[in-house]
């Protein structure tokens, strides 16, 4: 990384993560100048410790279930072991090629790199080293950290957060997951298929809580069969260090004993001691409160990606930082709609959504208001080859548009696409349905879906 000594320019941006570097490729873009300011590697924890290096084990586990399975598709093929050195090795060359082209991207004469811890230190200016980086506008991207509950110590040995989890050299023979929520279910199902013996605590009624009610009973059938145990609507009470690992006590005194206990409870903003507050800028629990415009109200600071309240996920960064890149240029972009960013959870069976789930639309419109319709994969070609179970279910407002698509089955994230174009543009069922899918792909079950709704199913068992 170059290091300048200070200077003046269009944009400074604190943290060059997913909000932080999209917002300095659309400014340079535009032919703004931007000091990019970065005390760890460019790419933040998406592609070093979160989004990339996860779905890379998720892959190498989906690859031992599927040697484990072969015989169901006449393949003989015997599992052997999971080498954690070899799996290692192809996630971390996964990153590292993933570095080397954002690092080159970033590579050009409207950005400057600058490697270095960063404060506020003005309403426009960032310190680094005692260096002074000034903008007309400064944009706060500092992400997130791995969150824990009071008295819980995370110790990166036995009791670790998901940076330790995917650095670990070994399969941990058992695991305790402490939350049911993205990241959770995602280690627990990755750790069950390298042959783990897997426990997730979760203090809500019911796993992938977030989701549509339909979906968390899906997920959790899936997980009953795979041997994934957890415990819901059980608040987790203590960790006591073992001979062998950790135990951990539970709601009613039940004890769960592991290698590893993993802390997936959230992600907390990193907005401490970096001069926020002293610059007049509000956070709630520590998070930057913005307007929808993503500025804070105070001088020409705007704030973007996980630090910002909502979806920590990092395609929501990316266009929070081409949103404020653009709202800097005066091209006044449209504001982003929350509801709008799609959600996949890459747990075995794939979890995809959009919209609002159907308790919610229930909860904004009326009962009498909404119609639903769950298509079940049993009826489309493509998942019964790939042998998977699972469903899409659409909440639509009645006489009115797509509310909401919540989808849970083998490779279901890949769906999302087509069911964030139809939320966005708020097509109605009837529009959907003249539309053609492919034959014979999963892509069909959402057509369907949208034929059945559309009061003209095909291959809908009811
Ligand atoms: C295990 C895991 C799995 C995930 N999987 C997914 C997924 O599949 N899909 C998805 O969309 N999202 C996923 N996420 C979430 C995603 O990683 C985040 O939403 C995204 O990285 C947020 O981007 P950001 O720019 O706000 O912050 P970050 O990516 O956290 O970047 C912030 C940057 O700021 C820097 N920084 C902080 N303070 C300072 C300072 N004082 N000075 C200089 N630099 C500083 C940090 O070094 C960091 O590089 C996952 C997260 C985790 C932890």
């Amino acid at each position: 990384m170059s290091q300048p000594n200070g200077g003046n320019f269009d944009i400074v941006i604190l943290g060059a993560g997913s909000g932080g570097y999209a917002a300095a490729l659309r400014a340079a873009e535009l032919n703004l100048s931007v000091a990019l300011i970065d005390k760890a590697e460019l790419g933040g924890t998406c592609l070093h410790r979160g989004c990339i290096p996860t779905k890379a084990l998720l892959h190498a586990a989906e690859i031992a279930d599927q040697t484990r399975e072969s015989e169901q598709f006449g393949v003989k093929a015997d599992l052997v072991g999971i080498d954690m050195a070899g799996v290692n090795a192809y996630k971390d060359g996964v990153v590292s090629r993933l570095y080397k082209g954002l690092t080159g991207l970033l590579k050009q004469d409207k950005i400057t790199i600058v490697q270095g811890e960063g404060k506020l230190v003005g309403k426009d200016t960032v310190e680094v080293d005692g260096r002074r980086y000034t903008g007309r506008n400064v944009i706060l991207a500092t992400g997130s950290y791995s969150r824990s509950i009071p008295g819980l110590e995370i110790d990166g040995k036995r009791v670790i957060a998901s940076e330790h989890a995917l650095k670990l050299d070994r399969v941990p023979s058992s695991a305790i997951v402490l939350g049911g929520g993205v990241i959770g279910v995602e280690f627990a199902s990755v750790w069950k298929s390298f042959g783990a013996d897997v426990t997730i605590i979760e203090a809500l009624p019911r796993l992938v809580a977030a989701e549509d009610e339909d979906i968390s009973k899906t997920v959790e059938r899936a997980f009953r069969k795979r041997k994934i145990n957890f415990k819901v609507g059980k608040p987790f009470e203590k960790v006591e260090h073992t001979e062998n690992g950790v135990r951990a006590t539970i709601a009613g005194g039940e004890t769960v004993e592991a290698e590893v206990l993993l802390v997936a409870v959230g992600r907390g903003p990193s907005t401490a001691n970096l001069g926020y507050e002293q610059q007049g800028i509000t956070l709630d629990r520590g998070f930057v409160i913005t307007n929808d415009r993503l500025h804070t109200g105070v001088g020409n600071i705007y704030a973007v990606g996980d630090i910002v309240p909502g979806l920590q996920l990092a395609h929501r960064g990316f266009q929070q930082g081409i949103f404020v890149a653009e709202e800097i240029a005066g091209l006044n972009p449209a504001a982003i709609d929350e509801a709008g960013i799609p959600r996949v959870t890459y747990c075995d069976p794939e979890v995809a959504s959009m919209g609002i789930t159907e308790a919610k639309a229930k909860e904004k419109y009326g009962a009498d208001k909404i119609t639903s319709y769950n298509y079940n994969l049993g009826g489309n070609g493509k998942s019964q080859i790939l042998k998977t179970a699972g469903f899409v279910k659409l909440v639509r407002l009645n006489d009115g548009p797509v509310l909401g698509v919540h989808m849970v089955g083998a490779r279901m994230g890949e769906l999302v696409g087509e069911a964030q174009l139809i939320y966005n543009w708020e097509a109605f069922p009837e529009e959907v349905a003249q539309l053609v899918h492919a034959h014979p792909t999963q892509n069909e079950a959402l057509g369907e879906a949208f034929l059945a709704l559309a009061g003209k199913p095909l291959h809908a068992h009811s």
